[in-house]
């Protein structure tokens, strides 16, 4: 997600100059102030629980236990210089004589030293931000108290005019070029919200509060440009947009709409600068606009569209959004993951040509969650588990603590360039590593991230009562009208497709329970019988001790093609993948032990074509999993049956079938 990734290649900067003259028809036009206007802002349909109240089960604790045991719980000892040597926020705030900083990352290109200076209070605060929420998920208690430990060391280094950040008092809100100002206190602040959400410790909301309030006093609304810059390629500028997240989540602790009317103008003031950003009204209003721009950029920034349309609930911004969502959908993989290696450059998905960032599946992810606890849509559950349960578990290692920075849904090679391509030496983004220093530490938070952010989104509520909104094991001890209410969601979802919810009340008490039906259910079975809404399973009931819903959903196996035509398979929310045998090879140790950087190569590639065969589950092997088919293999002409499996749990393999 650094923005540094911007420069450095020669590759990219040509992207940059082909923006640079495609932006200049999206300056300032008459409609953009009509956009803006606040017409009737809109209300949320859902609403989150509390952080903490939805615990993970099953294999999700495990991911999130495993989280914590390797890179999450261990990130600030395999970069020291980026996390515990830098004080960034503290004694070594950024002065006017701080003039460069070395990152680590490979780069042939000066002009990104002006980024790196802000790298890492990115690197620091998102991984902090899953940490934090990962120790909360896990109850860890050694681990919550080293978070406590940081927050109350971030509270100590506040100003008393409530400024948190980066910048010493000669720099701070002056800039007309790059800078990490509003984008520092974006990743600290998320990391914030989530500690007193678990905790509703006064101190932490206060200076949440203040930082806030310190921006707003001098970046005035309607009065100041903080997305200015002499120059539009920049990256921590409009990474700060992202201070929308923040704005909402004040906003929805306490329904102050100050919040969101600010929210409204970062979005006017983003849009309306020259700047190569993709998420701009005018480029959005525009149907012909294709995406360009740094993946994990466009993609976060969906959610501060989606933040300005509620704020004003101005329909040309509902259009913007609109016409946003169906371009992001075609640069969507079958896996969910979303194309930008690390830029989009104007194309669309390709299974095997272009590959998606960590962090942008993290960003989109989050967007459709915000869209789906806003709007209530369960087409945008269905979009966030894709996004989860596919291209982002087969992005994490099966069995190491490592993830790949950049992956394809076809992956034939993992060795640093794109499928094997070695013609770009500074590449090295394909592989598995811990940390991925040699291009850039934002990966590797944002990993930490993903699966907390997935699991507090399982449950939301409303004035009726619970829904269901995502799947899979996990338990929820909350109130309803301060009546405890507790429920266990006891499953191996997406690995099998019985799920069983445990209503448990301490007292009599009427509430709803909605469960999501997920688009790809055609039949599913459940007792007590259900009534059906808007593609949700509702009861409503005065709950009594304990009751069970018991439901079973019944997926089959959909041959689907994707958007060059390619033949893939799902079962559920599953994508398959013909799993590649490979050729493991450690290239780099890490003074900590069972730390490494990992890279594949085939045993012998085969890449095969359908050939109209079924496709069969494996009842054979129930625990895992498992199907089969014959496909073509194009080397000798013959037909050879081969496995599939989720493509969650693979590292080589062909999801896509010519
Ligand atoms: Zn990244």
């Amino acid at each position: 997600m650094s923005m540094g990734h911007f420069f450095k290649c020669k590759l990219l900067i040509l992207f940059a100059i082909t923006m640079l003259f495609a932006k200049n028809s999206y300056s300032q036009n008459s409609d953009s102030k009509d956009a803006f206007r606040k017409v009737k802002p809109l209300k949320e349909s859902w609403q989150s629980l509390r952080f903490s109240e939805i615990k993970p089960e099953g294999w999700l604790k495990k991911q999130v236990d495993d989280n914590l045991k390797g890179f999450v719980g261990h990130l600030d000892s395999l970069v020291p210089d980026l996390i515990l040597k830098d004080d960034i926020y503290g004694k070594d705030r950024l002065s006017k004589h701080v003039k460069s900083k070395d990152v680590g990352a490979i780069t042939d290109d000066a002009s990104a030293q002006s980024q790196f200076l802000w790298w890492n209070s990115e690197t620091q605060s998102n991984w902090r931000d899953g940490y934090i929420r990962n120790a909360i998920l896990a109850g860890n208690s050694n681990h919550l108290r080293k978070a406590k430990e940081y927050v109350d060391r971030i509270l100590s280094t506040q100003d008393k005019d409530g400024y948190l950040g980066i910048y010493d008092k000669e720099l701070r809100y002056t800039f007309d070029n790059e800078n990490g100002e509003l984008w520092s206190k974006t990743t600290l602040l998320r990391g914030l919200l989530a500690w007193y959400g678990y905790t509703r410790d006064k101190r932490v909301l206060t200076s949440i509060e203040a930082a806030t309030k310190d921006v707003l006093v001098h970046y005035p609304i309607n009065k100041s440009h903080p997305f200015y810059a002499i120059k539009p390629d920049v990256g921590g500028i409009t990474h700060g947009l992202m201070f929308t997240d923040i704005l909402e989540g004040l906003y929805r602790i306490t329904h102050d709409e100050t919040y969101r009317d600010y929210a409204l103008f970062l979005y006017k003031d983003f849009s309306n600068q020259l700047l190569n950003e993709d998420a701009q009204q005018p480029k959005q209003t525009d149907t012909i606009y294709n995406l360009k721009g740094h993946g994990a950029h466009t993609y976060e920034h969906l959610r501060a569209l989606t933040a300005a349309y509620y704020a004003s609930g101005n329909p040309m911004l509902k259009d913007a959004l609109f016409n946003f969502l169906h371009k992001i959908d075609q640069a969507t993989t079958p896996s969910g993951g979303v194309i930008g290696d690390e830029w989009i450059a104007d194309r669309r998905a390709d299974a095997t040509n272009a590959g998606y960032e960590y962090c942008s599946l993290q960003e989109v992810m989050d967007g459709y969650l915000n869209l789906l606890l806003k709007s209530g849509d369960p087409k945008y559950g269905d979009k966030a588990e894709r996004v989860f349960l596919n291209a982002a578990q087969g992005a994490r290692h099966p069995s190491a603590s490592c993830i790949t920075y950049l992956k394809t849904d076809n992956t034939y090679y993992l060795t640093g360039g794109k499928n094997g391509d070695t013609t770009q030496k500074t590449q090295t983004r394909y592989k598995y590593s811990p940390v991925h220093q040699d291009a850039a530490v934002c990966c590797v938070p944002n990993a930490g991230r993903i699966a907390p952010y997935y699991i507090q989104n399982m449950w939301m509520k409303n004035e009726k009562g619970f829904a269901a909104m995502l799947l899979g094991p996990c338990e929820v001890i909350t109130k309803w009208n301060d009546v405890e209410v507790k429920i266990r969601e006891i499953t191996n979802y997406p690995n099998n497709f019985n799920i069983d919810f445990e209503i448990e009340v301490a007292q009599p008490v009427s509430f709803e329970i909605m469960i999501r039906k997920p688009s790809w259910s055609k039949s599913l079975s459940v007792t007590p019988s259900l009534i059906e809404k808007d593609n949700y399973i509702v009861y409503q009931k005065t709950w009594k001790g304990k009751s069970v819903i018991r439901l079973q959903l019944n997926p089959d196996i959909k041959v689907l093609r994707d958007q060059n035509n390619e033949y893939y398979f799902m079962y559920g929310p599953l994508v398959l993948a013909h799993p590649i045998d490979a050729i493991e090879k450690v290239t780099k140790d890490f003074p900590l032990a069972g730390f490494h950087d990992l890279q594949y190569s085939p045993v012998s590639l085969v890449i095969y074509q359908y050939c109209n065969e079924k496709v069969f589950i494996n009842e054979t092997n129930k625990s895992d999993l498992h199907f089969k088919s014959i496909m073509l293999n194009p080397g000798n002409k013959r037909k050879e049956e081969i496995s599939l499996v989720p493509m969650g749990t693979t590292i080589l393999r062909q999801v896509t079938f010519k």
